[in-house]
């Protein structure tokens, strides 16, 4: 087998010239590059400045002697990695002993065998090759560790970061920032665990629900709609402490949570605060909406133990909210529950209705006074429910419009109602001044398409326009005044008339309707009510009566059940009138038997 053969600078040092140069001469034949001193102190300089592969260094040399030269050489960072081998005549173990103490890595006694000292030369060269190496590659290693290290810090801390956007977009919502239902239902059920080990800890969550957000979205689209959301999510923060945490749940659907409640009177101010804050108007765009929230309050503790429960609860007195008016709010009472159920079981009812066809018009005669002749009907919707039978519309016409669904049904009575009126002129029972009022919910009445499917109403039956009267409120009208203001007068171009229906119950702002072609103004029926004997209590259809006629509207009473009460109104100048006394709103056939018959 070959031994590789390893060169190197050696550095000898020796007082006396004869060894020296016996060595010297023998290793620089065998190829090493060979340096030689004789004293102590030359052989440090030269070692600093040259940096042999190894030292030969004699023991006994006069002034400074081989150990000493060894320790400074050890002592010195330049130099302490070279190996030294001393060479002595001495042969005590003591000797040996002491040498390698103070740093040696070999001794060889004199006189030498020149076999011995090329050996342990190799020995110690390959070994100081063998540290060099492994010193290199220490370092190569370390910096490949550092860059490791600094490389996966990095990964680390982009990945970190990648997880912190994804789990911040998991919880949070993009159009406003706000945490979302997930971020929402955990923190419920957080609380709802220290809840139960506290039973005596209370907690109060709000569900804010946009009123008429839909006709915003479908008036002005949906940027503007989502610039309104924004615009209501700062406002409401506005009333909130830091603390409070406060969700978009999604759509025109806000939460607030309110830790640590100790009487209702926190969560319903809170409330109050909202409304209030949200009163004003908002200028989005162009534009200036009047929006606000109905509040359902949930006063939470360990009653519950699921957080779906309390958001369920607070999204039904939300809903009761809304039925009371709107911009409102009501806390939850437990017979909200039921309820809740019936009206979900109700919904999913009208869904089948609206798909079977399950509804009938009906129609109630509208009078003049003075002649007692039929001027118009009323057409009003039926339901015909499997089990319960005839079904009114104040039961399920407001769930109908939150689901949507009440568009379906004011096309179906637009359409049946007219094809009525187009029977009964065919007949000879009527002539074309005998009209045709048809209530339009609000949601219907903003929508775009509602001018084509009067037209292809019209067309289809072969009525005129001028034979046709829609009903509406004045909130339909309120809600968006420069939309409505653009339909009316598409109905105008039509010669379709307007009746503002339930007047007086609504808004009080009455600057619109001189502004408007309106023709009709239907006084509530809470107003003929109250009318008391002679005359008493009429001082509010007085004035309706009297702006009607400066405003050239006619007026129908609604609501007219007995003789009194009709007299009164014709004393008031009223000209019209809808009401029991003269017919309660029958079905197709019975009203033509009035027409026939008369009153
Ligand atoms: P409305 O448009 O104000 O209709 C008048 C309501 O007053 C009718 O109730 C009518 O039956 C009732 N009424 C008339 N005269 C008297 C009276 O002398 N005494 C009493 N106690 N009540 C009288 P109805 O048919 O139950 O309809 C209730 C409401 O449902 C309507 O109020 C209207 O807002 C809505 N509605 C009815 N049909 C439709 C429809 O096709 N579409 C839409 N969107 N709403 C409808
Ligand atoms: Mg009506
Ligand atoms: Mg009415």
């Amino acid at each position: 087998m070959m031994t590789k053969k390893y060169s190197g600078d050696i550095l000898i040092v020796d007082d006396k010239p004869n060894n020296l140069r016996f060595l010297s001469t023998t290793l620089t034949e065998q190829g090493y590059k060979v340096r030689s001193v004789t004293d102590g102190l030359m052989a440090l300089t030269v070692a600093q400045a040259a940096n042999p592969d190894l030292i030969l260094l004699d023991i006994m040399m006069p002034n400074v002697d081989g150990y000493e030269v060894c320790q400074r050489l050890k002592a010195d960072e330049q130099t302490q990695n070279i190996p030294v081998i001393f060479l002595s005549a001495l042969d005590e173990v003591i000797d040996k002993v002491k040498a390698f103490s103070v740093g040696g890595v070999d001794y060889i006694t004199k006189p030498f065998q020149l076999d011995e000292v090329l050996a342990r030369i190799q020995t110690h060269l390959s070994l100081r090759a063998a540290q060099r190496e492994i010193r290199q590659l220490n370092v190569e290693l370390e910096q490949r560790v550092k860059q490791r290290t600094a490389q996966l810090e990095q990964e680390i801390s982009e990945r970190l970061q990648a997880q912190e956007r994804l789990l911040h977009l998991a919880l949070h919502d993009v159009l406003t920032g706000l945490p979302n239902r997930t971020w929402f239902m955990k923190r419920l059920e957080q609380l709802l665990q220290q809840v139960n080990q506290a039973s005596s800890y209370q907690f109060a969550v709000l569900f804010l629900d946009c009123d008429r957000f839909q006709s915003v979205n479908d008036s002005l689209g949906h940027l503007v709609g989502d610039q309104l959301l924004v615009s209501i999510a700062r406002r409401i923060e506005l009333c909130l402490r830091p603390d409070t945490t406060f969700c978009r749940l999604g759509g025109d659907e806000f939460t607030i949570l309110l830790q640590n409640v100790n009487a209702r009177s926190e969560p319903v101010n809170l409330a109050k605060k909202i409304l209030k804050e949200l009163a004003a108007p908002f200028q989005v765009g162009s534009y200036q909406v009047f929006t606000n929230v109905s509040i359902g309050i949930v006063i939470g503790s360990d009653v519950y133990k699921q957080p779906e429960h309390i958001l369920r609860d607070a999204d039904t007195a939300m809903y009761r909210a809304k039925a009371n008016g709107k911009a409102c709010y009501q806390i939850f009472e437990q017979p909200m529950h039921s309820h809740a159920l019936h009206n979900f079981q109700l919904e999913s009812e009208l869904r089948v209705a609206i798909e079977q066809n399950q509804f009938e018009t009906y129609y109630q005669p509208i009078v003049a006074i003075g002649d007692r002749q039929i001027s118009s009907f009323e057409a009003l919707v039926r339901w015909h429910h499997p089990q319960a039978g005839l079904v009114m519309p104040n039961s399920f016409i407001p769930i109908a419009e939150e689901m949507g669904a009440v568009v379906a049904i004011d096309l179906f009575v637009l359409r049946q109602a007219c094809q009525q009126l187009r029977n009964w002129q065919t007949e000879g029972l009527i002539d074309e001044t005998v009209t045709m009022s048809v209530n339009l919910s609000v949601r219907h009445f903003m929508t775009f398409d509602l001018l084509t499917q009067i037209d292809s109403v019209l067309a289809e039956t072969g009525i005129k326009g001028s034979s046709l009267r829609l009903e509406i409120t004045e909130r339909a009208i309120m809600e968006n005044a420069e939309l409505a203001a653009r339909i009316i007068d598409q109905l105008q171009h039509r010669h379709i008339q307007l009746s503002i229906d339930d007047f007086g119950t609504g808004y009080s702002s009455l600057s619109y309707l001189h502004r408007l072609p309106i023709e009709q103004l239907k006084i509530d029926r809470s107003f003929i009510i109250r009318i008391g004997k002679n005359g008493k209590n009429t001082e509010i259809i007085t004035a309706i009566i009297a702006l009607a006629k400066s405003l050239n509207m006619s007026v129908i009473a609604e609501g007219v059940e007995t003789q009194d009460q009709l007299d009164q109104l014709n004393n008031l100048g009223c000209k019209f009138c809808q009401g029991y006394i003269f017919s309660k709103p029958v079905d197709a056939d019975t009203a033509r038997k009035l027409l026939i018959a008369g009153f």
